[in-house]
């Protein structure tokens, strides 16, 4: 192989949807030294600060290395019998509903295919959710309406042969660093490529900005509405490409007339200066991330930006289309896989009796949910009301990172029977267990992993898993055989599991959906070890792999729908007792909930404690000064954060991160004050619009 030293382990950083090559190299004492993968499609030897402090983060300093009950430690045998026992005896007693499986954008492919597949197929529950709910719903509600199929247009390389990108709710230079390093270096090259950043917060990304537009937060729909408008106004619809390949024009131009651009706050100024870029430049890229998602009108977002898209036929072509970049490093993998609740397996529904008859038979299964499941906001409600019985959290910290955090960590206390599976005890979430079943970490697990653009990639184990830890896939097997289904998991590897997956794929295929990989299928655990990344579809030449190049989308008539949207803002109300809006998000050096990252003492150093970001003139009235502490509160609860003045922030808003937990900073996790407001069709939470008012703690 190129580029790889004697020793080397080819594999991937477990961090963001970018998906970056890592090579590495352990050190025979349980380290590791890690490079960027020179070879890597998606990186091409890059890394970002969290990457390269990989080798500070894999120490078993904070592992649990044993399964416990009821907080004492015991074996395998015991946990496994308890897990299975208990699950099944809930689902005899009070159906299969009163199960569920909130599961994580961490997991591998072949971990999520297992439980999908021991939830809907042999429980016989669609409850199983996943921390991606609060990541990406939305993109895959709107790609579904506009598209037919949840399908990511195009490829990274667009991005590059791109004249413009729109950055839009995407801090990409913390959030997608490499990505972020791939525009700045063809930028550099070709300067006539512009980057406008849509952003209410003036983040690090504008530093490289052609135009930064400070919008009100959620008035996304709003700017995109009056983009279309203005593109009909200006004569610049395709109208061959309309007639030939979409419906729904009319309609949405009537919606997008009927909005005001005042609502983005934003003057005409810079209105113009936006539209004259985007109507006047052929090949754009509208990438877009959580502060499109995170929203109650988040898919209407979505599929605002899709309509310019495909109002002007900017898609399908090299550098066109609309980009939707997810957060976590197998978001796609447990979309393509069907581990959201509201999905079946390999981009079929739940919902379709064709779709659910071909899985059962291919799986063998004794039943079929044939109703959707519960999102993650609805299945925590569950939990709170007692619906729930029995649960299974795994590589997640729900009690942190829902919204209305300590009303979801009360609920998962009072739960009956909670299974936590995780590398560690030390989260919020794990502490709460009935039953802990300790997991092999990133760089002791072998697997796949789908980043942004489609593109699969091999995780391969570099370490050996210490003490009595387990791949995920190989304990929701185990589980699986101990409640009675012992073929449907006799798998000896994640090989097997991948060669079925890719087998089940060949019936989405026959339905005519996006997702068939069954041309991977065949390959023993040798041929899957030497893997190379690929992106699907497959192509000869691994710059191909875009849709919608034919104009042919995924609705039975082909073609793609222009959806009319309308603006509607933030659900919670600022009102004179809650007057700022807080907006919450992620830091450049930590991930999620700092399980990993707070291990690397260079990552903690960038900014090692919890804060609140508020405009100076606010922070005056407040009477505050930098560095006070303050309390921030609404009717969810409360958080106490060092203040510090920005100009990065609009008045009236704040910024705080949201990684800090109940076992490093007990009174600052910022969830806590997010309400459980959801966007109606996609189910994702309202993370960056929550209402508070603020005073000196
Ligand atoms: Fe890892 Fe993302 Fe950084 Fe790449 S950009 S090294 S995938 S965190």
């Amino acid at each position: 192989m190129q580029h790889v030293e004697a020793g080397e382990v080819r594999s991937t950083c477990p961090y963001c949807g970018v998906g970056c090559g890592v090579l590495l190299k352990p050190d025979g004492t349980g380290g590791l030294a890690v490079r960027g993968d020179p070879d890597h499609p998606n990186n091409r030897g890059r890394l970002c600060s969290k990457g390269s402090a990989l080798g500070e983060t894999v120490g078993l300093a904070d592992r649990q290395l044993t399964p416990q009950i009821g907080g004492q430690d015991t074996d395998w045998e015991e946990a496994l019998n308890l897990v299975a026992a208990e699950f099944l005896r809930v689902r005899e007693e009070y159906g299969p509903d009163a199960t569920a499986f909130y599961v994580s954008g961490q997991l591998l492919t072949e971990d999520y295919y297992v439980a999908n597949k021991l939830m809907k197929g042999f429980i016989g529950s669609a409850n199983i959710d996943t921390n991606s709910r609060l990541c990406m719903a939305s993109s895959v509600a709107g790609h579904k309406r506009a598209f037919g199929t949840d399908t990511v247009p195009g490829v990274y390389e667009d991005l590059e042969e791109a004249d413009l990108v729109v950055l839009v709710g995407s801090n990409l230079a913390w959030c997608h660093p490499v990505l972020y390093q791939r525009i700045a270096a063809a930028r550099a090259a070709r300067p006539q490529l512009k980057l406008v950043v849509i952003d209410p917060r003036r983040t690090a990304t504008c530093a490289e900005a052609d135009l930064h537009l400070p919008l009100a937060i959620g008035s996304d729909v709003a700017l995109f509405n009056g983009l279309l408008a203005e593109i009909s106004r200006r004569g610049a619809v395709d109208t061959d490409y309309v007639a030939a390949h979409t419906s729904g024009l009319k309609e949405a131009l009537k919606a997008a007339r009927g909005d005001d651009p005042d609502a983005t706050g934003l003057d005409e100024d810079e209105l113009a200066a936006f539209y004259d870029l985007w109507i006047g430049t052929d090949k754009t890229v509208t990438v877009y991330s959580q502060g499109v998602n995170q929203s109650s009108a988040g898919t209407d977002k979505v599929n605002a930006i899709i309509n310019c898209h495909l109002a002007t036929g900017r898609i399908g072509r090299p550098g066109t289309g609309p980009f939707s970049v997810t957060g976590q490093p197998n978001a796609m993998g447990g979309r393509e896989v069907g581990g959201l609740a509201n999905m079946l397996a390999c981009h079929m529904e739940l919902k379709d009796e064709r779709h659910r008859k071909a899985v059962q038979q291919f799986w063998n299964a004794t039943a079929l949910p044939r109703e959707n499941g519960m999102k993650a906001v609805e299945m925590f409600d569950a939990v709170a009301d007692g619906r729930v019985k029995a649960l299974w959290i795994v590589h997640s910290n729900p009690a942190v990172t829902m919204p209305d955090a300590d009303r979801v960590r009360r609920a998962i206390a009072d739960c009956p029977f909670v299974v936590v599976s995780d590398i560690t005890l030390r989260t919020d979430t794990a502490r709460l267990a009935d039953v802990f079943l300790p997991a092999a970490a990133w760089a002791e697990k072998s697997g796949t992993v789908t980043n942004s653009d489609r593109t699969i990639s091999r995780q391969r184990a570099a370490l050996a898993a210490p003490g009595d830890v387990k791949p995920d896939w190989a304990i929701m097997a185990e589980v699986g055989r101990r409640m009675g289904w012992k073929e449907a998991f006799a798998w000896d590897g994640p090989a097997q599991i991948f060669d079925e997956y890719a087998q089940l794929s060949a019936i989405a295929g026959k339905f005519g959906l996006d997702f068939d990989i069954s041309s991977m299928s065949g390959k023993d655990a040798a041929a899957y070890d030497q893997m190379a990344p690929l992106r699907w579809p497959q192509s000869p030449d691994q710059k191909g792999g875009r849709f919608f190049a034919d104009g042919q989308f995924f609705h039975a008539d082909k073609r793609a729908r222009i959806v009319p949207v309308r603006h509607r803002a933030p659900k919670a109300a600022l009102s004179r007792k809650l007057p700022f809006r807080l907006n919450t998000g992620r830091l450049r050096d930590q991930w999620h909930t700092m399980t990993r990252t707070a291990l690397s003492p260079r990552l903690s150093a960038h900014l090692p404690e919890p804060f609140v970001d508020m405009r100076p003139e606010d922070a005056a009235r407040l009477h505050l000064k930098p560095a006070d502490m303050v309390r921030l509160s609404n009717a969810c609860g409360s958080a106490i954060l060092r203040l510090r003045e920005s100009t990065e922030v609009q008045p009236g808003t704040l910024f705080a991160p949201m990684h800090w937990t109940g076992e490093n900073a007990p009174a600052s996790r910022i969830d806590v004050l997010v309400p459980s407001v959801t966007d109606p069709l996609s189910g994702q939470p309202e993370s960056k619009a929550a209402s508070v008012r603020a005073e000196r703690f």
